[in-house]
């Protein structure tokens, strides 16, 4: 059974108990809670000194207090941590319990000082207890009475009693800082990041994290530099003043100087004293007109990457805050962002003029128009063509302004897949009530999430007039030409029969060039018309089976007059087995006597030229080979071309028309035509027709 004694002394703890509890839980501050736990701890057992080390999770010390009689040292982390791995403080640490050391002089824990031998203060006695909180170690608290002896098991207990109620407070303010420090970061990451992502503008953008980090971090200078991937170089793009005007040109390579190994590790760091730092080397710090003293540089990041880096120099207070390096780090997280952001803004935005110029300044008529046709937008030509006003234009169908194809419903433009251009001949009504045909191309295109169509109109009326004008033509040709020149040549054929075989060769000579003369323009007046129909698409219908050899025989008929007359021969090669083809007889001997001609033409006077044939798989190769100057590989397939003539200055006339009928005519015949040839050693024109199949 308890005594009285014993009781009181129990009720005025609990009641001490009760008390330091109360004080301690009614402050937050750090610094407070452990002045109030030293000085309550020292006053109720009755020590003269006392220290406190407070320690973070990983056991080091991170903040101390001390104690010497009414002299109260704060933060004395530093100075106290050498009692740590050896002293009294290392001992309770390590066992994790209280301890009393009665005379300091004989017990080897307590970490000899000079003021502890017996010319000073002497051997004195001590307690130490571990503040603890659910298992973790917050620090130590040693409290020492000036004399040996002092300190009983009872202060040992009551000591660790308020210890273990000061773990708490100690832990309450350590969490309550660090909620703070983490609210400062944040509340100064969020101004900065809301201040740097309000503008898109690149170089507004870079201002505004210089002037963020100025503010945020309190320092004289600070820069920023990108990384240039192509080169692996880093940089300075912008930096506030107190630097000289040259150093933008500066650049460094990735792993050089402080910054360049920051932005090739990725990872930001301080250096808190230049003079004594040497990875403060030659770089953009040296071009600064100030004394640099300090220097935190963090990484620039987008998208996982480091695309530069910060630096901010000489801290206005001497320091850098603790949270410096954290600060700089945020920004730099949320600055490489908007600085991406900017970029991207800006590529857009020229794509988006250039677009806007190209759409604009096309020489064609362009509308924009939703699902239903409605137009959203008009280019300048769009408004200038149709004469309408572009506030009228806008808003209404483009069907109003287009008619549709002849005879045919109005084109599902709808159904265009993305991409695709679909093209239609139409009618476009201007405002002056004129029609005018276009060519109208259809492409959808995604806009915004929203489907949308581009409709380009182009002008046709030339073309329109050219097909006009060649229908005349032709019309022109097959009346007031072909019945004319027929009726000449059976009248000159009437003659040439009425003449008797042994009258005047004079008369007959002319009668034969009249013939021939009146011949020739029959085959070139129905090379144009054939010409005409090829190219409109038409097909070949009169189509016989025709032996190559006849052929053969009839075209050198036609041209060994002129052959004759430079002494050329025109040789035959054609094999007699030669099987018959399906062809408009007719075309294919113009195709013949146009080559024939050209063979005549560029060979020398005496010269060589031979018409051969032979069979080749299903097909009847046909050529003539002549002893001419020869055609330059790459003049070898335009000659086939419309108008090419290639030298138009020489003596042989022509207007370049008779190759391009050739090649019209045999590939409407499903064939082929080219030519192999060699400057200097003469030509071969070569073409192959289909032969008949035979069931
Ligand atoms: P043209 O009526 O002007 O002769 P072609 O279409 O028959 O037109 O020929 C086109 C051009 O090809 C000629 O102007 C000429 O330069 C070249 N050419 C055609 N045949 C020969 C050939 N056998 N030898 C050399 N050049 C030729």
């Amino acid at each position: 059974m308890q005594n009285k004694g014993d009781s009181t002394t129990a009720r005025t703890s609990l009641e001490l108990l009760y008390n330091i509890s109360r004080e301690l839980t009614s402050a937050l501050d750090l610094a407070t809670v452990l002045e109030r736990v030293i000085t309550l701890s020292m006053h109720n057992v009755g020590a003269v000194n006392g220290s406190i080390i407070v320690l973070d999770t990983s056991g080091v010390p991170i903040d101390g207090i001390i104690c010497v009689g009414s002299k109260i040292i704060t933060n004395a982390a530093a100075q106290l941590a050498e009692t740590l791995p050896d002293g009294l403080a290392g001992w309770v640490i390590r066992n994790r319990k209280g301890t009393v050391v009665s005379n300091t002089g004989k017990d080897r824990r307590w970490l000899q000082r000079p003021d502890d031998d017996n010319q000073h203060s002497g051997a004195k006695s001590a307690v130490c207890v571990p503040l603890i909180i659910h298992l973790q170690l917050v620090g130590v608290m040693t409290l020492v009475h000036p004399s040996p002896d002092f300190f009983s098991p009872a202060h040992l207990d009551l000591i660790q009693a308020i210890a273990d109620q000061a773990g708490i407070a100690v832990q309450n303010a350590r969490l309550y800082e660090e909620t703070h420090r983490r609210a400062r970061i944040m509340t100064a990451l969020a101004e900065s990041a809301s201040e740097i992502t309000s503008t898109l503008d690149p170089n507004e953008v870079l201002q505004r994290i210089l002037s963020q980090i100025s503010e945020a971090l309190q320092v004289e200078i600070v820069a920023l530099a990108l990384i240039d991937p192509q080169h692996e170089t880093l940089s300075y793009v912008a930096s506030s003043s107190g630097v000289k005007e040259d150093h933008i040109d500066r650049s460094l390579k990735l792993g050089e100087g402080f910054a360049g190994s920051v932005a090739e590790a990725g990872r930001g760091e301080i250096i808190e004293d230049t003079s004594t730092d040497n990875r403060f080397v030659l770089e953009f710090e040296q071009n600064i007109d100030k004394n640099i003293r300090a220097i935190v540089c963090a990484p620039l990041i987008s998208q996982n990457k480091v695309i530069g880096i910060l630096e901010a120099f000489n801290p206005i207070a001497g320091k850098f805050d603790p949270d410096a390096l954290e600060v700089l780090t945020g920004i730099g997280s949320l600055a490489g962002t908007a600085i991406n952001h900017a970029r991207l803004y800006e590529q857009v935005q020229s794509a988006q003029k250039r677009y806007l110029e190209l759409f604009q300044d096309s020489i064609d008529p362009i509308f924009i128009t939703d699902l239903d046709s409605i137009i959203l937008e008009a280019n300048h030509q769009a408004v200038t063509f149709t004469g309408y006003h572009k506030d009228t234009l806008l808003n209404r169908p483009v069907s109003q302004l287009l008619a549709s194809p002849e005879n045919e419903p109005m084109i599902d433009y709808r159904s265009i897949p993305t991409g695709e251009i679909v093209s239609y001949e139409s009618e476009l009504l201007t405002q002056q009530g004129e029609k005018t045909p276009v060519l109208v191309f259809i492409r959808s295109l995604a806009m915004e999430g929203e489907v949308n169509f581009q409709w380009l109109i182009r002008d046709i009326s030339e073309r329109k007039e050219y097909d006009k004008l060649r229908e005349d033509l032709i019309s022109m040709i097959y009346h007031d030409l072909r019945s004319p020149l027929s009726n000449i040549v059976s009248s000159l054929d009437v003659f040439n029969t009425m003449l008797p075989q042994d009258g005047d060769p004079a008369f007959r000579s002319l009668l034969n060039i009249a013939l021939r003369s009146t011949e020739r323009i029959q085959r070139l007046t129905n090379s144009l018309l054939d010409m005409s129909r090829l190219e409109t698409g038409q097909p070949i219908v009169n189509l016989l089976s025709t032996s190559p050899m006849h052929l053969a025989i009839e075209a050198v008929e036609a041209v060994s007059p002129v052959a004759d007359t430079k002494n050329q021969m025109i040789q035959l090669k054609i094999p007699a087995e030669m099987p018959v083809v399906l062809i408009d007889a007719d075309m294919i001997r113009r195709v013949i006597i146009n080559l024939l001609e050209n063979a005549v033409k560029y060979s020398p006077p005496n010269g060589e030229i031979i018409l051969g044939a032979a069979l080749e798989d299903n097909y009847a190769q046909v050529w003539v080979q002549d002893s001419g100057p020869g055609i330059k590989e790459i003049d070898q397939e335009h000659i086939f071309d419309k108008f090419t003539r290639l030298n138009p200055q020489d003596s042989q006339k022509g207007f370049g028309l008779g190759l391009a009928y050739c090649r019209l005519a045999i590939e409407g015949h499903g064939g082929k035509i080219w030519v192999e040839s060699e400057l200097g050693k003469g030509s071969r024109f070569c073409f192959t027709l289909p032969l008949v199949e035979k069931d």
